[in-house]
């Protein structure tokens, strides 16, 4: 366990907040949990209690039905909720506010750099970038700084990536989608420019990338594990900060989003489930 890290709180308990405080749990952390859809994360405490005692989850986890009980003694805050520039910053300004001030305040954000999230908040020396990538298959983290990120926040939010067995990805100097992500970002973007484009079917690029990688699923499967909603948004926030009109996202992934179609979450997105 971290020496200076012992409570963690995940604000947005989502596809990757569940993932986060389960593993932060089972590391035998304190977590505490908030989320603004609380039925969802009624549902998910509900599935903690039972997998508890299935996978020797031994830290306490709570969930919280208002932000301030879920930060007011806590160490790390990990922001996961969805990745809109204004809402993020919304959360670490209300959080900045409310948490002790030793907290360390972390996002998740698959592309965001923590350096235009930090004006919002007092403690510029104690933010951070932890994107985690899907903790059980992908046990990795990067790890970023912002511009006035201390190097004491920066090793103690590293020694508590390793402390829940996931392997830091240490950013160098500051980019739009980190260390992996910008390399994900580059296939993902190829991919579903050829599937748009009309140029091969998505199933002849999953089965390509299954035969050149050796790994089991392909891009389009993957995006689909994600949450193609998650997808579109992640690809136009590298388009807003480029401004490189070749960065926006296919329309007809837009499409896919405005009729629900999600990805695994919905059922249905480039494939059915
Ligand atoms: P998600 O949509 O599954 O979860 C987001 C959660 O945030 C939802 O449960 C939602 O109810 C909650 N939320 C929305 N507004 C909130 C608020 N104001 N306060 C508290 N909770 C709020 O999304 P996700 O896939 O978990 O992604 C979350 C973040 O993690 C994004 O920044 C995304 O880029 C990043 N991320 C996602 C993945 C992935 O594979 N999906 C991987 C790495 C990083």
């Amino acid at each position: 366990m971290s020496k200076d890290i012992k409570i963690v709180s995940v604000i947005g308990v989502g596809y990757l907040g569940k993932q986060i405080a389960e593993q932060t749990a089972l590391k035998s952390y304190t977590v505490r949990l908030y989320d603004t859809n609380k039925e969802d994360l009624e549902k998910f405490s509900r599935k903690l209690e039972r997998r508890k005692r299935v996978k020797n989850i031994s830290g306490e986890i709570t969930s919280h039905s208002n932000i301030q009980d879920a930060v007011k003694d806590t160490d790390l805050i990990i922001e996961a909720v969805p990745e809109k520039l204004e809402l993020k910053r919304e959360i670490f300004k209300l959080i900045d506010k409310i948490a002790p001030p030793h907290a360390i305040i972390a996002t998740n954000s698959s592309s965001i750099p923590v350096s235009n999230l930090e004006d919002a908040v007092e403690r510029k020396d104690k933010v951070l970038n932890i994107h985690f990538y899907n903790v059980i298959t992908m046990p990795m983290a990067d790890i970023q700084r912002g511009t006035k990120t201390s190097d004491d926040t920066f090793e103690k939010g590293k020694n508590w990536v390793e402390s829940i067995e996931i392997t830091p990805l240490i950013v160098k100097k500051e980019c739009y989608g980190f260390v992996f992500n910008r390399v994900w970002r580059a296939i993902k973007k190829e991919c579903l420019k050829i599937w748009a484009g009309g140029y091969a079917d998505l199933e002849e690029v999953d089965k390509a990338w299954r035969i050149f990688t050796g790994m089991s699923i392909g891009p389009f499967q993957f995006m689909d594990q994600i949450g193609l909603d998650v997808v579109y948004d992640i690809e136009m926030s590298y388009y807003k900060n480029s401004q490189n009109p070749d960065d926006i996202p296919p329309e007809a992934l837009k499409k896919l989003v405005d009729v629900g179609q999600l990805g695994r979450k919905s059922g249905k997105g480039f494939y059915n489930y």
